[in-house]
């Protein structure tokens, strides 16, 4: 004979601990909210990546912590181009199969990672970390201007590009840099007007970026 329901009777029985609420540890909690603040990640997605590296600990988590390991010992500031990577010099810098003849001037290490996403620029990069701006009050002392003049000034490179934002603030970084480079035997150039008005290079698509990389014209 079967007897149903027989096996729950103890269950619920009275002086039982009060179950905590579904909250995870402090631990997760956490890296839960660590990974939320991510750029693209709010807590829901959050949430689903600490469960997804929960269940697979040996082929997620593990990959992950090492990795993250790694990159934050030996994370380094190139002390050439401002780049952000593992080594000093970085591994553009240090590349001799890269152009040393030409040089692209950009914002941000994201710019930078986005052009050299596109394959079409083989020479190498300079970080200006930033952009003039009146409102922001960055003047350009407090861009890396000075060592790109240092860089033009020690000689080697024919061609400076000037991959600003098509931005106002972008443009404006832009005149300033050709006005200081005009005393340089060099080919100024810069993209080509192909990104959209307002728009950054680090949210473009590699097409758009590749078609600008290519129609790059010299400064007017
Ligand atoms: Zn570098």
């Amino acid at each position: 004979m079967i007897r149903i329901g027989a096996c729950c009777g103890r269950l619920s029985g009275a002086g039982a601990t009060p179950y905590l609420s579904a909250m995870a540890s402090p631990e997760i909690e956490a890296l839960t909210q660590a990974l939320s603040r991510l750029p693209g990640l709010g807590p829901r997605s959050a949430r689903r990546a600490v469960l997804h590296l929960i269940k697979k600990r040996e082929t997620a988590l593990e990959p992950l912590r090492a990795a993250l390991e790694q990159v934050a010992e030996r994370l380094a500031t190139c002390s050439i181009c401002g780049n952000v990577d593992t080594t000093d010099p970085c591994g553009i810098c240090a590349d001799p199969r890269r152009d040393q003849r030409s040089l692209c001037v950009v914002e941000e290490v994201a710019d930078l990672w986005a052009l050299d996403r596109s394959r079409l620029f083989p020479g190498r990069f300079h970080v200006l970390g930033g952009r003039l701006s009146a409102l922001e009050g960055v003047r350009p002392e407090d861009l890396a201007i000075d060592t790109l003049l240092g860089r033009v000034e020690a000689g080697g490179i024919d061609e400076v590009v000037l991959a600003m934002n098509a931005t106002l603030e972008g443009q404006t970084t832009a005149h300033y840099i050709a006005e200081r480079l005009e005393r340089f035997p060099i080919r100024l150039t810069q993209l080509a007007h192909g990104l959209p008005v307002g728009g950054e290079l680090d949210y473009l698509d590699e097409g758009t970026v590749a078609q600008a990389l290519r129609a790059r014209r010299p400064v007017a």
